[in-house]
């Protein structure tokens, strides 16, 4: 059975000052409800579960410390608008739930951020969708098509307004839309852990390697304890298909980051552009740049068929620099801003690009291959999944569901591990120009 494991290079949670503890488990318990998994899903779930039924206690289980999973590793985007395969389809309908979902997780992160005070680098920002060349040009006309025929408020930024926000005339045109945030993602998943109700208890640095069905439910094994409880969240994304449910349904992909140290005054000044800003690029298999609130670049780029889930640590120097190329080709005045940090972070997607979010079996309750864009969609699974291991009926959940699909079988591992490279690599190939 493949862990979770946590290298000490995610720039995010090492860059974060004083992180509390929650103690490992070590004794049996019973609970009623268990959520597996401290990423959005699984902190939304157990969230929503504890405001729903204040008189019981639940129970979040980690396998590593909350923040250091995919959640607290990305590129801090949290987005409102249906993700590209969505946006394409021609039901308006089915998109405006979408949005609809989508903003309902940012409402429920943004009132916890306020009402705890987290600190986080939560900001209403937006996110620019930027072209290089004609390729990205026709990638991003094509987007402003769809946000036009689906009645979404967007705006076009000219090349000339284009370098005194990103500090770079790199791109040729870029499109912003309003509606999604930026954040740091580790402080945000651990300012979430921090601030639980009552009744929720965490458990870090507990792997569940067994789930046994009983006469009343289930029966958890961990390295050092068992829990017994009724109903089961799994918020586990792809390490779901390592507890025996979604085999052969998840796609693991990995794609890397890297951070810069902070900008210095004198790099600011050659930098000229603004603060708190991110890009993704016009043509998917491109470079992600964010400019943070204190002064980090970071780039994301680069995909790898994740078979061993976890990130192997001889690939990071190499993508690095990949990292540095993307950097320098933008910045050619910032050579001496150092990077201080590169990691992988491995998402779930499907061969059809369904999400799937529902009942497995009875009793246990999960969502995966969100395609990566889990910190929207991921938190309103998880507070849906609460809510309907609840039976709590919403037009929400209903929406939730309609808008879920059922992730296509995938071809045997073998072929996977042959064809999904390949075809990663011509879609860089066609895209380098945005790389
Ligand atoms: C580099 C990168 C950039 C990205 N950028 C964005 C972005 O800007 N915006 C966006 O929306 N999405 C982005 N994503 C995708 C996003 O991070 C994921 O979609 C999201 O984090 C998934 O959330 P989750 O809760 O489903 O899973 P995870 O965050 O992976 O949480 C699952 C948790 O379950 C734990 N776990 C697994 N197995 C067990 C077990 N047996 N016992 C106990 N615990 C277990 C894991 O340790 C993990 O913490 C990015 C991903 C990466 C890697």
């Amino acid at each position: 059975m493949i862990l979770p494991q946590y290298d000490g290079h995610c720039g995010w949670y090492e860059a974060l000052d004083n992180v509390s503890a929650f103690p490992e488990l070590i004794s049996n318990v019973r609970v009623d409800t268990v959520v597996i998994g401290g990423g959005f899903v699984g902190c939304a779930a157990v969230r929503r579960l504890a405001e729903n039924r204040p008189d019981e206690r639940f129970l979040l289980i980690e396998a590593l410390k909350i923040g250091q999973g995919a959640s607290g590793r990305n590129s801090g985007f949290v987005i409102d608008q249906p993700h590209k395969r969505d946006l394409e389809s021609n039901d308006n309908d089915l998109k405006r739930k979408l949005v609809r979902l989508n903003r309902t997780a940012i409402d429920y992160l943004k009132t916890q951020i306020d009402q705890y005070g987290i600190d986080c680098q939560w900001s209403p920002a937006g996110k620019y969708q930027a072209a290089v060349g004609t390729r990205g040009e026709k990638f991003l006309s094509h987007y402003e098509e769809l946000l036009k025929g689906f009645g979404e408020t967007y705006e076009r930024i000219p090349r000339e307004r284009i370098k005194s926000v990103f500090g770079t005339d790199f791109y040729s045109s870029a499109i912003f839309t309003p509606g999604g945030a930026l954040m740091q993602p580790a402080a945000l998943m651990r300012g979430l852990a921090d601030n639980m109700p009552d009744n929720v208890q965490i458990a870090e640095n507990t792997a569940v390697t067994e789930i046994t069905r009983t006469e009343c439910g289930f029966l958890l094994k961990t390295g050092k304890s068992s829990i017994k409880c009724r109903k089961l969240i799994l918020g586990t994304n792809i390490f779901t298909a390592e507890l025996g449910f979604m085999r052969d349904h998840i796609l693991p992909v990995m794609t890397f980051a890297s951070m810069t140290k902070p900008l210095t005054d004198d790099q600011m000044k050659r930098y000229g552009g603004q603060l708190d800003w991110g890009i993704t690029p016009a043509d998917h298999a491109g470079t992600t740049v964010r400019m943070t609130q204190d002064r980090r670049t970071i780039i994301r780029n680069s995909y790898r068929y994740a078979h061993d889930y976890n990130t192997p640590q001889e690939l990071l120097p190499g993508l690095g620099l990949r990292h540095r190329k993307a950097f320098d080709a933008r910045y050619p005045q910032l050579k001496d801003v150092e990077f201080e940090y590169t990691w992988g972070g491995a998402s779930g997607l499907s061969g059809n690009f369904e999400t799937y979010f529902g009942q497995i079996e009875p009793g246990i309750y999960l969502s995966c291959c969100d395609q990566s864009v889990g910190a929207a969609r991921g938190t309103v699974s998880g507070m849906m999944l609460a809510d309907m291991a609840c039976g709590k009926k919403s037009e929400l959940l209903s929406d939730m569901v309609e808008v879920s699909g059922a992730p296509s079988r995938l071809p045997p591992k073998p072929l996977l591990r042959v064809g999904v490279p390949l075809r990663m690599a011509m879609a860089r190939f066609a895209s380098r120009s945005e790389v």
